[in-house]
Order: C-alpha cells, then structure tokens, then sequence
C-alpha cells in the first residue's frame, strides 16, 4: 500500500471516527435481508421499516411461514417491494434448504442466492463476519476513481483494483470511510473540494485546479494582446 493512499484513509478515519455499517441488525440473516432491501433506496429507509418487523420475524424460519403477498405487504414502503419480495421468498427458502436458515460464509456462496450480488455478498461477509472485503456500492466506485485510488470503468475492476492498493486490514474500514466521506462532502454532483481535507491527494481536485489554472492563463493572455486596428480606409471618415 503506498504512502499516499495510506495518508488518505488515515485522514478520513481521523474525520469520520463513527464510520460504520447503518443497516441496522443483530444477525448475519437481518443485515442480509436488509441489504437486498437497500437497492436502489437509502438506509434510512430500510431502517425506518426493518427493525420492528425484525422483531416479528427474526430468522429465516420465521420468513418462511410468510406467502409472497405477505413478504410485499411487509415491505411495501421500500423502493421495488415487488421484485425484493420475489428475492427474498426464494432466499429463504434456498437458506433452509442449502445452509440450515444459516448465511453462507463466502462470496461464491452467497451470490448463489436470489438477490445477492457482489455488493451484497460483501457487505455480509464484511459486517456480519468480518471477512476482509470491499463492497463497491455507488459512492465507493465514484470516490476510488476520482481521488484516484482506482483507474476503473466498473464496479467489479474497481473492487479488485482497491484490494489491491489497500492493505487488507483496511478493506473493510475503507468502504464505510468512502461511503461516509461521498455523503458528507464528495457527493456526486458537486463535490464540495474547498472544505476536503485530502484534496492534496486528490486526482480529481488536481486537474480541478490544472484546468482552473490554464483558464486564467488563457484569459491573461487575452487581456494582454493589443486591441484590433482600425482598418486603414476608415480612419479619414468622419
Ligand atoms: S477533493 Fe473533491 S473530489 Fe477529491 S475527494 Fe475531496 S471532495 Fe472529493
């Protein structure tokens, strides 16, 4: 790992000390479930909504006694409650069948099941289980390649081009610290580079400022040149 992408994480563990998983749960089966349910919609959703129904039904066995309609009259305030539904009532079901309502301890086995990609996959493995793992959600693949800790098009070569510039010791770390960092100041649309405090070591504000630069150049340049002449044949005309 090299010293600039360890200044970097040092830095934003010394900014956002309380970065952490905030899908709530108390098991590897409820922050599974909540994790499918957070596609495409935020965590404060998903929690606003989970933790009670996770009281009535804490496990894969108690999901299984729910029919389909069920399982999207629980969810129905989440984003995509139909196709989630879909997901979970076979999830369950494979759970109990393959893995004794148990959550699966590695990435292959988990993205055998409905709903479960890489990102998923890895935020389980990573907050249930403490696998050293990189989930690339939205905010992780923006930040990795614009600071420049990644050079990558897609999520599955940003994940593998982050573990291999991070110490894995810090994999899992780096995905909240991302996460956090990309609400807080690195947002999508306007990344607030003025307040950053690692826009030393930031690719993106670099070339923010070499592309600020060669615009001020081009207008001294401009304001330095003489004005254009008056052209000859007019000059005696009143
Ligand atoms: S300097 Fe700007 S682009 Fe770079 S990490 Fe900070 S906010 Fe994001």
């Amino acid at each position: 790992m090299n010293a600039k992408n360890r200044r970097i994480f040092e830095v934003l563990a010394q900014r956002y000390p309380d970065a952490h998983c905030e899908l709530l749960h108390e098991t590897p089966f409820q922050l599974l479930i909540s994790t499918v349910l957070s596609a495409q919609t935020t965590d404060v959703q998903v929690n606003k909504v989970m933790p009670a129904v996770y009281e009535r039904l804490p496990d894969a066995k108690a999901w299984l006694s729910l029919s389909l309609g069920e399982i999207e009259e629980t969810i129905k305030s989440i984003g995509l409650y139909k196709s989630k539904a879909r997901h979970i009532y076979a999830l369950v079901r494979m759970l109990l069948e393959e893995w004794g309502g148990e959550v699966p301890r590695t990435l292959e086995e988990l993205t055998k099941l409905p709903g479960v990609g890489r990102k998923t996959a890895n935020v389980v493995l990573a907050n249930a289980y403490g696998v050293p793992s990189i989930a690339v959600d939205t905010h992780v693949f923006r930040l990795a390649n614009r600071i420049g800790i990644a050079h990558e098009k897609n999520v599955a070569k940003t994940e593998a081009a982050l573990q291999k510039a991070l110490d894995p010791d810090l994999w899992i770390q780096a995905h909240h610290l991302l996460i956090f960092h990309g609400r807080a100041l690195c947002t999508a649309r306007s990344p607030k580079c003025d307040l950053c405090p690692i826009r030393d070591d930031c690719d993106y504000d670099k070339s923010q400022r070499a592309l600020a630069r060669a615009a001020l150049r081009q207008k001294a340049k401009k304001s330095k040149e003489p004005s254009p002449r008056v052209p000859s044949r007019e000059k005696g005309r009143p």
